[in-house]
């Protein structure tokens, strides 16, 4: 199959003072298909944002690797290293804090194109035009500053800026949780369109599984810097098989009240351990309703327990 990235046993630990060690991202392993949308979700701080960083590397990955387009990011050099540079682009999470107030917003998205010298003189003002128009503004708003926008705006200018320089791939990190719901759907909308007409290939990184598995493809679901499920969307929605999955699907309402029946509400205890401490053996276990003496003393493995869906509990 056609994997664009292959995510292998990928580590990302912090070393902090007093020599405690922050296992952010700890052994994951999923790969995304050319022209699909995986979705990585969690609560926050269980690393998915750590991900993202580290397979674009802003983070430098303390363990595994990382294939794109079937090569390994931490060898690239040259050419290769610059067109990993424009293949891969991120959108972030806070429209307000990534745009420079101080530069106009055809600045912005002109300046990976400056980086990697593509487009001069006329072009570049028609590509700037046609990035605007593309994301849903207008021309006009090249020589105004992010502040005269709003936030679903400010990040129709973030999308614009990503693609500015025509990548592959592109990691959102939340890129709606900080607008108001009224636009958020508007802005969903945009990636997917956006999809369809430049062959683009999504990490859309979330916390919120109910929005998440309507725009994705395959889902991977993270917990404590672990993956504890990989499947399709569809398969995920019908059939989750780890107690997580199942918590946060169960807390999703469904519109069929017979359906909603069906589905236990699973109400989890406690909070999340701290990533600093994090339990032995399995790492769901001071929460998990099916917790056994096992499940503290060894971590279950990621296992493909039916075709294309992986799962890490005891009980598969
Ligand atoms: Fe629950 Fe044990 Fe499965 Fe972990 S391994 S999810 S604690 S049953
Ligand atoms: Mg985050």
């Amino acid at each position: 199959e056609d994997h664009i990235l292959e995510v292998k046993n990928l580590q990302k630990h912090f070393h902090l003072s007093g020599d405690r060690v922050l296992k952010a991202v700890d052994g994951l392993n999923f790969s995304i298909k050319r022209g699909e949308t995986f979705g990585l979700v969690g609560e926050s701080g269980c690393g998915k944002s750590t991900t993202g960083r580290t397979i674009i590397r802003l983070y430098e990955a303390t363990g595994g690797e990382v294939l794109f387009n079937g090569k390994d990011i931490q060898k690239l050099s040259g050419d290769d290293r610059k067109k990993f540079r424009r293949d891969m682009q991120m959108v972030f999470q806070d429209p307000y804090a990534s745009l420079n107030p101080r530069m106009t917003v055809g600045k912005i998205i002109s300046e990976g194109m400056d980086i990697h010298g593509l487009y001069t003189g006329k072009k570049r003002k028609e590509r700037v035009s046609q990035l605007l128009t593309d994301v849903g503004l207008n021309e006009e708003h090249a020589g105004r500053f992010p502040h005269e926008f709003s936030g679903g705006q400010r990040q129709r200018i973030g999308i614009a800026r990503a693609l500015a320089i025509e990548p592959q791939f592109i990691i959102a990190d939340e890129p709606i949780s900080a607008l108001d719901v009224s636009v958020q759907a508007q802005v969903v909308n945009l990636f997917k369109k956006l999809q369809k007409e430049h062959g683009l290939t999504y990490l859309f990184i979330a916390h919120d599984l109910a929005m998440v598995k309507h725009i994705s493809d395959r889902i991977g679901v993270m917990y404590l810097g672990k993956l504890v499920e990989v499947a399709t969307s569809d398969e995920l929605n019908a059939k989750p098989l780890h107690p997580y999955t199942q918590s946060l699907l169960s807390a999703i309402p469904i519109p069929d009240p017979d359906l909603q029946k069906q589905r236990k509400r699973v109400i989890l205890q406690g909070e999340i351990p701290s990533p600093l401490n994090p339990p032995s053996g399995c790492p769901f276990r001071t929460r998990c309703p099916h917790a056994m003496p096992e499940c503290a003393a060894t971590m279950p493995p990621f296992k493909e327990v039916e075709p294309g869906h992986f799962a890490a509990c005891h009980l598969l």
